[in-house]
């Protein structure tokens, strides 16, 4: 409903003459790459920005395929050509602002191909080259700006509702698609029917999402999640005016400030208890691919310090923060978010097969036989980052518990918590129902570690503990390198 009435306004938005404008121009740019030139035109480098902007997811995803990660309802990422041009792209200056490196490095091969194309023997005049032409298989890049849904996208692109609905059905076990903000690029391949081949979401260089036409009525799609390299940085600031503000002019993001909050929550009062001239510390880790940061970070090491105290974490490798004691600074889990244990009616499984079609349509989740109106639980201590209603997926709840812990909850009755909302563990954050595309009334529940589903039932989650006395020695000598790092910054 909601997505309707979302293409409706669109249709206000983008007027028909945009179109025929739109038309007019692919004829400018496909004359201007035709077009025999002993000299480079002005045109020419702006097709040759199109080019380098269209390959550049392309090429990302080979250079990177062999320390990626995918979670994929069928593997089958080929190369295809890209298309030679994609007039009606929307001209976005702040695209791509950490790549620079990989456009250089882009730049030459275009240019390259540029080249290779304009000494092509036969160039038909501008006489024959009909306005309406029939289509060909093309490539188009969009960059989503502020207040675009996805139904004005692609409307846009002159895509079909009944694709995007097929895309949304696809991405119900991932729900990337509800994440999409301003800066994040959409690449979309399109054949000479006009019809969605492909789709691919562009988070940063670290995370892609490709959406595969497997026949008239399905997608599948492959989340794609690259390691990359981290390298740690040390950060240093004292307290002037608020904690928020001094760790923000240090450099923390706005998650990072909260997560920190969040570690400490039990031990300090962040609005009271500091003074100014205290301090903190912090080791941050970066992700880089190719050299280029990703956006990606988490903190290794944090101190604060005021006159009466200090406060310390540090992120061990099983993935939970421990104080400079080794006690553990996480709270635990619930392992069901219900009062009581409800029947599960379809256990979590990567590879379960669709029972008609036999493809594998990962559930990644746990069904428990909740009837309608069953007070649903937070997991754990955490803010809730997302509220949606999702045509598949139904009501549904997103928690980030801090750091690499996400939860969800889906076909929700009732919500009774708002979006930016701090719940604690055990808090009822809503109602169960059946919304969406549900056989019956239950609760589908996600664990997330990392970005990654896993079986919340089974999982190594945290539990309020210490570290295991056979670790003491290397969590220490870990300490002693994350302090050495802070003191040296
Ligand atoms: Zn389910």
């Amino acid at each position: 409903m909601l997505l309707k009435q979302k293409a409706h306004t669109s249709y206000r938005r983008f007027p028909k003459r945009h179109r025929k404008l739109s038309i007019v121009l692919v004829a400018i740019v496909a004359i201007a790459i035709i077009w025999p030139l002993s000299e480079p035109e002005p045109e020419s480098s702006s097709v040759l920005a199109q080019r380098q902007s269209l390959a550049l997811g392309q090429k990302n995803i080979h250079e990177q395929q062999d320390n990626r990660h995918t979670t994929t309802a069928a593997n089958q990422t080929k190369a295809e050509p890209i298309s030679p041009l994609a007039a009606r792209r929307k001209q976005n200056n702040q695209q791509q602002q950490d790549s620079e490196s990989i456009v250089q490095q882009e730049l030459a091969v275009s240019q390259e191909r540029l080249k290779t194309d304009s000494a092509e023997p036969s160039v038909p005049s501008l006489e024959t080259i009909p306005l309406n032409q029939a289509p060909s298989p093309r490539t188009e890049v969009y960059t989503i700006a502020k207040g675009d849904t996805l139904s004005t996208i692609f409307e846009q692109f002159d895509i079909g509702q009944s694709a995007m609905y097929q895309v949304l059905e696809a991405d119900v076990s991932l729900l990337a698609l509800d994440t999409l903000k301003p800066g994040d690029l959409l690449k979309f391949w399109i054949d000479e029917h006009q019809q969605l081949q492909k789709l691919e979401i562009r988070f940063n260089p670290a995370h892609q999402v490709l959406y595969s036409r497997v026949d008239d009525k399905e997608f599948t799609y492959e989340d794609i999640i690259i390691d990359g390299d981290w390298a740690q940085f040390p950060i240093k600031g004292i307290i002037e005016g608020s904690f928020s503000v001094s760790a923000d002019r240090a450099g923390l993001t706005r998650g990072e400030v909260a997560q920190v909050a969040g570690l400490f929550k039990d031990k300090i009062n962040f609005n009271r208890d500091f003074r100014v001239g205290d301090t903190f510390e912090i080791v941050r880790n970066r992700q880089f691919i190719n050299g280029v940061p990703s956006g990606q970070s988490e903190l290794s090491a944090i101190r604060l310090g005021n006159q009466k105290r200090e406060l310390s974490a540090y992120l061990y490798q099983d993935g939970n923060y421990y104080d400079v004691k080794g006690d553990s600074l996480a709270r635990a889990f619930l392992r069901r978010p219900l009062t009581q244990n409800y029947r599960v009616s379809s256990s979590f499984n990567p590879n379960r097969k669709h029972p008609v079609t036999g493809r594998i349509r990962p559930h990644n989740g746990v069904d428990f036989a909740t009837p309608r109106g069953t007070k649903v639980l937070a997991a754990g201590d955490g803010v809730v980052t997302r509220i949606e209603n999702h045509p598949y997926a139904g009501k549904y709840i997103v928690i980030e518990h801090g750091g690499q812990y996400r939860t969800r909850y889906l076909h929700l009755n009732k919500f009774k918590v708002s979006k930016g909302q701090a719940v604690s563990r055990g808090q009822t954050i809503a109602l169960s129902g059946n919304t969406g595309r549900s056989t019956g009334p239950h609760l589908h529940y996600e664990f997330h570690i990392n970005g990654r589903p896993v079986n919340p039932l089974t999982a190594k989650i945290p539990v309020a503990a210490a570290i295991d006395s056979s670790e003491r020695d290397k969590f220490q000598a870990l300490v002693k390198e994350l302090n050495q790092m802070m003191e040296a910054g």
